[in-house]
Formats: structure tokens, sequence, C-alpha cells
């Protein structure tokens, strides 16, 4: 915004706004509200504001999500003590692998040390994290309220505002659009005649369907959350996890014409042809707390902004808006966590006048937060043959078949555990499976095969006890 529309609007001068409150738009209000007098926080959905609910903008909160530990750690470095307040709230923090039963692409992890993992609904996470962000009396929520669009310079080179289907426009000096999935930032920019992003898009077809139980207790239970991994020749999965309430969270996951199903029986069925029984066996006595709910749009897709000729100054995208991965690996919340780190560092010295000239280098470092996970998620979706995208190189094809080995390292070697669980977790670097130590220690296993038949259960987990029939 040129100091000449500032003076229009003289409000503005010292005003950002964020559209979307998910995760990704929450933390860079936060974020912003560092640097700005007045942050608007704008939202299509109505939010509850009692307790945590579902709302129609989050489709995908009826679904398993996990909070890996960089994720954990940033957002309570932003929100100190958000952590013992999901935790009050019925969230765990467990151990991963070591408070699972997990079957991973090769065999079983043993339970051991691994990386933190924060599991809750979804719904409870949003909550909690928003009525931390809200207490900040910089940050005003505009609830109701769906953005339609930018306002901007003629000529394109800056957005200084907001438009919304209904009232004025709002005027703002630095405008971020955390809308998520469905953003509408190419349109939107296109209308300031900007050309449209450049897409690298992957899908492998996986499609998710999840239902809540009440699982009777056990006190002989060894276990805390189960995992068993779907591999290309079996591309069928489900995840087992604990939630506030007292329920328990099934997330089924196949690809392609495994897709699973959301009727009653189907669902069942589903877990009977998982790699393990152990799954159904926990739930097959299990009392269903909803209905099944399924979710298919999880393609890998990233919009790349950061590769424009041409960017607005006062704009940035961020969260799933900018770059989405297929949800299997659990990182969308730990990168908008790790965008916001960024966004906080690029505009920790700047006044507001000068943050909105800093948009484009903005843009290209925060979206650099999501490398590593593109990287994982990609090269993943990439063994699967119904994976839709460029087809892999000779650098994703090597990385595959190192990575295979690598897990067939971290199911016989704690210390290779140890070191996948810090990457997959984005808190350590993926150099750290490249360095001499793992490197050794993972080659030492190249006797093993990469894709045994596991055992059904793991040595740690005793099978149930066969049911006799009642008299
Ligand atoms: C099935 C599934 C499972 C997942 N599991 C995990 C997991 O285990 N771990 C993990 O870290 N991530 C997971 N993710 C990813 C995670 O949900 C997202 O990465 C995360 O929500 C951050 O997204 P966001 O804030 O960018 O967008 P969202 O969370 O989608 O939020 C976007 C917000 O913008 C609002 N909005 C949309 N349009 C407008 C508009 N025009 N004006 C105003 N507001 C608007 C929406 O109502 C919404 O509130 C999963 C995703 C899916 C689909």
């Amino acid at each position: 915004m040129s100091d000449d529309d500032m003076d229009n609007h003289p409000e503005a001068h010292d005003h950002a706004v964020v559209l979307g409150a998910g995760v990704a738009g929450l933390l860079a209000a936060r974020v912003l509200a560092e640097r700005f007098g007045r942050v608007t926080l704008v939202e299509r959905d109505e939010l509850p504001q009692e307790s945590p609910a579902f709302r129609p903008g989050l489709p995908q909160s009826r679904h398993a999500h996990v909070l890996w530990s960089r994720g954990v750690e940033l957002i309570e470095d932003l929100l100190p003590g958000v952590t013992e307040r999901l935790l009050a709230g019925g969230a765990f923090l467990l151990d991963s692998p070591g408070d699972f039963l997990w079957l991973s692409p090769a065999d079983w992890f043993h339970q051991v040390p691994g990386a933190k993992v924060l599991l809750a609904s979804r719904e409870l996470l949003d909550w909690t994290v928003r009525r931390e962000v809200l207490r900040d009396e910089r940050i005003r929520l505009r609830s109701g309220s769906p953005a339609t669009g930018l306002v901007g310079a003629p000529d394109g080179r800056s957005v200084t505002g907001v438009e919304f289907r209904e009232g004025d426009p709002l005027a703002a000096r630095f405008v971020v659009d955390a809308t998520g999935r469905t953003s509408k930032a190419p349109a939107w920019l296109a209308a300031l005649g900007h050309a449209a992003p450049q897409v690298t898009r992957y899908d492998s077809r996986l499609g998710y369907s999840s239902r809540y139980f009440e699982v009777p207790e056990d006190p002989a239970r060894r276990w805390r959350g189960m995992y068993v991994q779907g591999r290309p020749d079996v591309p069928r999965g489900a995840v087992l996890v604990p939630q506030d309430g007292g329920r328990w969270l099934v997330t089924l996951i196949g690809n392609g014409e495994h897709a699973p199903p959301t009727d009653d029986d189907g669902f069942l069925g589903f877990t009977r042809s998982l790699r393990s029984p152990a799954l159904y066996d926990a739930i097959r006595d299990a009392t269903p707390l909803s209905s099944a709910t399924g979710f298919r749009s999880t393609a890998n897709e990233w919009r790349h902004y950061e590769r424009m000729d041409r960017w607005p100054a006062g704009f940035v995208v961020l969260g799933d808006a900018a770059c989405r991965f297929n949800p299997v690996y659990g990182h969308g919340m730990t990168v908008a966590a790790l965008a916001a780190d960024v966004l906080r560092k690029e505009i920790r010295d700047l006044a507001p006048r000068d943050v909105p000239a800093a948009a484009r280098r903005i843009q290209r470092r925060t979206v650099a937060a999501a490398e590593v996970a593109w990287q994982i998620a990609t090269s993943e979706d990439l063994r699967y043959a119904e994976t839709e995208g460029p087809p892999a190189d000779r650098a994703t094809r090597i990385l595959q078949r190192y990575m295979s080995r690598v897990m067939v390292g971290a199911n016989t070697d704690p210390a290779v555990s140890s070191r996948f669980f810090g990457v997959l977790s984005l808190s350590t670097s993926p150099n750290t499976l490249l360095s001499p130590g793992t490197v050794v220690r993972v080659l030492s296993k190249w006797r093993l095969p990469a894709t045994p038949t596991p055992t059904a259960y793991p040595p740690h987990h005793d099978p149930p006890q066969v049911r006799t029939p009642q008299a």
C-alpha cells in the first residue's frame, strides 16, 4: 500500500488481516500481533464459543490428526501453556513408537523411545489454540464472514485489503491467505492482473474413513495407540488413537480401489483385511459412538507462488493454501507451525510499514518450511502405481531404496528407530539418516528383506484369548 493510499485509510497503517482461522491462520495472527497494532482474523464459519465442536470449514476434523513433537514445541513457544491446556482438555502426549503397536511397511517397530506426538480431536486442538490466540487484545475475530477477493492497486503491485460477500472492504497493510485447500488465491490474484501459479500435484488416490468408538478398558493392555500401515502390495492401513472425551478414533486408509467404506459392516470388514488382525481385535467388541465419515481429497499439491515473476507487496499465502500434503504422514499442522516460525523471524526487525515490501521474500521462505514434508509424502506416494503426477526421478528412486533399508533398520535397531522418528516428527534434518554412523547401522541389516511377511502380532503383544462360546 502506498502512503497515498494509506492516507485514505489511516486506520490501516498498523493493521494486518489473516484470512482463515485454521491452525495456519491462528498462528500467523499470533505472530503478526507482535508487529502490528491490530490484526483481524477473518473466518468464513461461525466458530463454536463454549466448547469444541465440528464446523463445516474443517471437514478433515472428523479424521485422526497427530501433531508431531516439532509442532508441539513451536506452538508452545508461540502460546506458552497451551500444551498443558490441551492435556487438561483430554489430549494425550504419547511416545511414538514407544506407546504404540506399529506395523511399518516392513515389520513391527519395537516399543522403544522415538518422538513425542500429541493426540486430540482436531476440534479440541483448534478450540484450545484459538482461545489462546484470542487472549491477545490486538487480535479481533470476524467470524461468519467469507472473504471474496483482494483489494489491490490497479497495477497489481500491492494488496491493500480484502473484499467480502457482504459489507465494506477491509483495508490493511498486510494480508495473509490461510484459507486452506479451498483457497481462491489464484483467482483473486488473476483479478489483479497476475498470472496463475505453477502447480505440482501428486495424487495417490488415498481415501480415509473414520469412526469414533468406546473401547472397553483392559488393564492388561500394553499399548496406547495402534497403527497398521499399508504398503504397495497391500494398500490398506488403519490407525486407532485415543481422543478427548474418553473416545477412540479409528481412521481407515486405502489407495485407489482400496479406499475404505463408510457403512457399518464394510468398516469393520476393512479392519479384518489389514496386514495384522491386532486392530480388528481391539475394536471388534467396541461400541460405535458415531457413523463413519469418508474423505477423498488427499492429493499433495504445491502452488508455486514463490516462483511467480511478479508478486504483490503486502500479500502472503500460508498453510494448505500454498502447499498441502497427503495427510497420512501427519505433517500439515507442524508445517503450518514451521511457517509461522519463519514468518516471525522474517518480520521481527521490521516496522509495520516495511513488512509489505518483504512479502515476496516471506512467501519464498515460509513455503521452504514445507520442503521436507513434501519430499517425504511425495517420494512415499510414488511407490504406489496409482499415483498420478510427474514420475519419480533418479534421486527419488535412490531415496526410496535407501528409505526401505532405513525402515528395516528402524524395526530392528533402537538407534535407527530414534533417528527415523526424529526426521518423521520434523524435529531433525533428514541428513541425520545419512550420517556415517546411521548408514553403517542401516547397511549392516542388508541381508534382511525390505518387505518381509510380518508376524500377525508383534513379539511384545499377546494375541487375544480365544473366546469361549457362551453356555
Ligand atoms: C483427512 C485429513 C487428515 C489430516 N491429518 C493430519 C494430521 O494427522 N496431522 C497434521 O499435522 N495435519 C493433518 N492434516 C492436515 C491439516 O488438517 C492441515 O494442514 C491443517 O489444518 C492446516 O491447514 P490450514 O490452517 O492451512 O487450513 P485449514 O485448517 O483447512 O483452515 C482453513 C480455514 O479457512 C477458512 N476459510 C476457507 N475459505 C475462507 C474464506 N473465503 N474466507 C474466510 N475463511 C475461509 C475455513 O473455514 C477454515 O477455518 C490432515 C488433513 C486431512 C484432509
